[in-house]
């Protein structure tokens, strides 16, 4: 271990710890990631048995701001890319208790059978409802409702944010857990009007990124890309300041301590884990950040025979409204968004179950689990015969929620960053938690490392 002082050391080897040391590194900061798993990636994990190929974390990763191209570049893995099948364009609700085709586009709403004639009528008014007064802040449930109707809300924005946070729109917060929404209203005056604004000005929509390996490969490289400068199996156990120096302790793989001299670090770990590390540190914000709030979720990875589901699997998956009253929260049909995911004649599915609005069933047995999905699966997608490959992960803490009220924890990282020069607070506690967040959060991060570090 180096007794010499670093510029920055990195806590965590997730992908936002990881970006923000690759990015470092190659700006020529003397920097050190440390990961306490054996191998880097953090939620990413990829598993591979029988010639099937499952994500047991980020299934789909949006390809939509130019940090996360930046980042592959610097990873050599640019051309190793792939993109979602066409057909990934095709999503499904389940509606009455069957899966119904979501509209791709304004006149497939209007015209298609998915949404009542009341919803319709409703979009029409919408340009025509007032903005939410710039103080207030919504929940995802009341901004839906008043804009949209309660048919919206259930149908279409509840499913989206619990495809993305696990979430409860009653309890999310609009501008914090999706800003983009909350800056059409505050843009536009109107959804409608600002979606077409954005149309006619052509904005990029990105497009769903893997690797044929999995996407395990993007950490792995930049994992292997640090070399020694990424440190697995060792856990960050405290921190403390001297006038001029942070002092890591660090639990090594052989149980061992070690003292890292560094005059940055960057926090890129989950809440609970932060807060015990920085409560050596004067401010308050290990107290509150303690209490962010995380949705448990459990990953059901299914493999069946092609001949055993009647479905023809041509879409991206399907969401399972709340008031569908379903175990499960989705169900992605994996083999038929990338390629090389299931061996021939058969297919892959991964589902999802627990969330924010569930989270004991993320927590039920393994075998509990995986028969209420198969029941839900069976009935949805018309499956016939056992799986031939399952298995179930459960992310006790899988996202963290970003609910009413998200801003107090925004407001005291920053004062604690301001009390505590030199340390930063990164990954996916405050600004959003897609796996694109996080790179472009980590991108910006490291740019505010490198300034601290010529001052
Ligand atoms: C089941 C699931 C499905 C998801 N699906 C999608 C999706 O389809 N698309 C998408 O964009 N996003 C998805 N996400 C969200 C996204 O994957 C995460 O928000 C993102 O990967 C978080 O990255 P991170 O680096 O901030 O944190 P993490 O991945 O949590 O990494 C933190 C790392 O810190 C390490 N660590 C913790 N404590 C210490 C310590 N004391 N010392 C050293 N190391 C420590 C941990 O071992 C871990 O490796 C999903 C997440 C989950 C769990």
């Amino acid at each position: 271990m180096t007794a010499e002082t670093l510029d920055c050391v990195v806590v965590g080897g997730g992908i936002s710890g990881l970006t923000a040391a690759t990015l470092l590194g190659r700006n020529g900061v003397n920097v050190i990631c440390i990961e306490a798993n054996p191998s880097p990636g953090g939620s990413i994990v990829t598993w591979k048995k029988d010639n099937f190929l499952f994500e047991l974390g980020p299934n789909t990763v949006l390809d939509n701001c130019p940090e996360i191209d930046g980042l592959l570049s610097a990873a050599g893995l640019l051309d190793k890319k792939i993109n979602a099948m066409p057909c990934s364009g095709n999503r499904y609700i389940v509606k009455k208790g069957k899966l119904a085709a979501l509209p791709r586009g304004p006149l497939s709403f209007l015209f298609g059978g998915t949404f009542s004639m009341g919803s319709k009528l409703r979009l029409l008014r919408e340009p025509f409802i007032p903005p939410c007064p710039a103080e207030a802040e919504e929940t995802v449930a009341a901004f839906t409702i008043r804009r949209l109707g309660k048919e919206f809300l259930d149908y279409a924005v509840a499913p989206f944010v619990s495809g993305v946070y696990a979430g409860d729109p009653y309890k999310l917060s609009l501008p914090h857990a999706v800003p983009k929404i909350a800056a059409l209203e505050k843009r536009y005056g109107s959804l409608v009007k600002g979606a077409a604004a954005k149309r006619r000005g052509g904005a990029p929509q990105g497009s769903i990124i893997s690797f044929s390996k999995g996407f395990e490969v993007l950490p792995e490289t930049l994992g292997s890309l640090l070399g020694d400068s990424f440190l697995p199996s060792s856990r960050v156990t405290g921190i403390s300041a001297d006038a001029e120096h942070y002092s890591i302790r660090v639990r090594l793989r052989d149980g061992c301590d070690a003292f890292l001299r560094t005059r940055s670090a960057v926090m890129a770990i989950p809440a609970e884990e932060a807060s015990a590390i920085l409560s050596e540190l004067p401010g308050n914000f290990p107290d509150g950040i303690s209490s962010l709030p995380y949705a448990p979720v459990a990953v059901i990875s299914l493999g069946f025979r092609k001949q055993d589901v009647r479905n023809p699997l041509k879409g991206f998956g399907f969401l399972a409204p709340e008031v569908e009253n379903r175990f499960v929260l989705g169900c992605l049909f994996s083999s038929s968004l990338f390629p090389s995911r299931a061996p021939a004649g058969h297919v892959a599915l991964t589902a999802f179950a627990g969330g924010a609005v569930h989270p004991e069933r993320a927590l039920m047995p393994e075998e509990k689990i995986l028969d209420e999905t198969l029941t839900d699966i069976s009935t949805l997608l018309g499956v016939e015969g056992a799986p031939v490959i399952s298995r179930v992960t459960t992310w006790e803490k899988a996202i963290p929620q970003y609910m009413l009220g998200h801003n107090s924890y925004k407001l005291s990282a920053k004062r604690f960053e301001e009390e505590n020069h030199g340390i930063f607070i990164s990954g996916n506690l405050l600004y959003g938690v897609s796996v694109g967040n996080c790179i472009q959060n980590a991108t910006a991060l490291a740019g505010r490392v490198m300034n601290f570090l010529k001052r």
